[in-house]
């Protein structure tokens, strides 16, 4: 009877090997874009998926995992997760409880708190002086505001917005420290992401939906991904089996551009972090998720991840955020010389998609882009994938 057990799983794991050598589905990268697509591709349309990631664990930048207090982190930086469409925030409760999200964050001048983003509190305590009316402050900022028509970069932006003071204080030098650029050189969407508010709400982002997945983001795509036709394999670099195994149907591709193409029109810049972990024995050290440091400190935040997890406990952990121009791929440079490199790598996207090899995610797009937008991109390359493919081997 042992026997036959051992036989029989021995040939059950056989058959995996078989089928996971030669999947209907190779997903490179393990991130939200490829959870989502291995979720869909195998529940919807019954398909083996391989999902490779080079790194030790699933979710990608949005990993969280437990400390030896059983304290639960960012492992690459605070994860606000918040919604602009319904449909997202529905897909993704199916896979995860929540729990509500209450982002805030202080930027430390002068050794002072102010609630960032911007809003008539900051101002007000910025400049000594109480605000009646909306229109008072709007009068009183245009007397601050330097009139600059048409701002060409994040400087003339937010000197056209707020003026120098707040200029100087908030935004000047933690630009620069993320960046490594003067904000002059910098293009004016990336200020204009942070918005300005005329009124007192003090949470970080505008969205209605804020939550957080109540066991953490790892557990939520690890549950997104439990059907037995997924197999994950990390440690795996798509370099190191692009040659071994190839897909019956299609390849997802959410790794960087350069790479893929063999840096055939150049290398794209990326702007990087290095992180640091502390764990404190206390309750809280912070008053909120984050302090900005745009003036002091070689770090640009500090984060105490617990006031959004909402653990109970008498530990606490806090990290800080160094910038950097090496190591991992975390922010795109979108400047002239980049966005050019990347039209060109686009082209050969989009002959990639005629041998279904379909690029999508943060990465692969070269472009900043939250975890809800993601998610969306990929349901619907999803649907483009069934309505362009899987319909000529459904009717097969
Ligand atoms: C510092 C930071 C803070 C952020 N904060 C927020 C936030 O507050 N709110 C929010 O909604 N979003 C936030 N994001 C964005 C969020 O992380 C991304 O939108 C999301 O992770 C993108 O998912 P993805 O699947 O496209 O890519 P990723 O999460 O980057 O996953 C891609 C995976 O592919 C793997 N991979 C790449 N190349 C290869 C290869 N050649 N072979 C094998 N594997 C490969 C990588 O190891 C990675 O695990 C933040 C991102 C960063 C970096």
């Amino acid at each position: 009877m042992i026997k036959n057990t051992d036989e029989m799983n021995k040939k059950e794991n056989k058959k995996k090997i078989r089928k996971f050598n030669k999947p209907d589905a190779l997903i490179v990268g393990a991130g939200p874009v490829g959870c989502v697509l291995a979720e869909r591709l195998s529940n919807v349309n019954n398909l083996t998926c391989l999902i490779i990631d080079q790194r030790d664990h699933l979710a990608g930048n949005c990993f969280d995992k437990r400390n030896e207090k059983n304290l639960l982190y960012h492992r690459y930086g605070p994860h606000y997760l918040r919604f602009k469409k319904k449909f997202i925030f529905n897909y993704l409760s199916q896979f995860t409880k929540w729990i509500k999200g209450n982002y805030v964050v202080k930027s430390i001048v002068d050794g002072k708190k102010y609630p960032f983003p911007i809003n008539i509190t900051t101002l007000e305590k910025f400049f000594k002086k109480k605000f009646k009316s909306k229109n008072e402050l709007i009068s009183f900022l245009n007397q601050k505001k330097i009139n600059i028509k048409n701002p060409k970069n994040s400087e003339e932006l937010i000197l056209s917005k707020l003026g120098r003071e707040i200029y100087e204080s908030f935004y000047k030098n933690y630009t620069i420290k993320q960046w490594g650029l003067h904000p002059k050189n910098l293009s004016k969407h990336v200020a204009g992401r942070v918005p300005i508010r005329f009124n007192r709400n003090n949470l970080y982002v505008n969205e209605k939906i804020q939550v957080m997945p109540k066991d953490g983001y790892t557990a939520m795509f690890q549950k997104m991904i439990t059907n037995e036709n997924i197999k994950l394999k990390l440690n795996t670099s798509f370099e190191s089996i692009k040659k071994k195994i190839k897909p019956n149907i299609l390849t997802i591709y959410t790794g960087c551009p350069d790479s893929y193409f063999d840096y055939k029109y150049g290398k794209l810049d990326w702007r990087s972090l290095r992180f640091s972990f502390r764990t404190y024995k206390k309750k809280f050290k912070q008053s909120c998720v984050q302090y900005n440091y745009p003036n002091e400190h070689k770090y640009t935040r500090s984060v105490e991840i617990k006031h959004v997890t909402k653990q109970i406990s008498n530990y606490t952990i806090i990290s800080k955020e160094y910038p950097t121009s090496s190591g991992q791929p975390y922010y795109p440079i979108n400047n002239k010389r980049n966005n050019q490199i990347f039209s060109k790598y686009s082209k050969l996207i989009k002959r990639e998609e005629k041998r279904n090899v379909f690029f999508e995610g943060r990465l692969a797009s070269y472009k900043y882009l939250n975890t809800d937008q993601v998610v969306e991109k990929a349901l619907k390359l999803h649907k483009k994938i069934q309505e362009k493919i899987l319909t000529k081997y459904e009717n097969k």
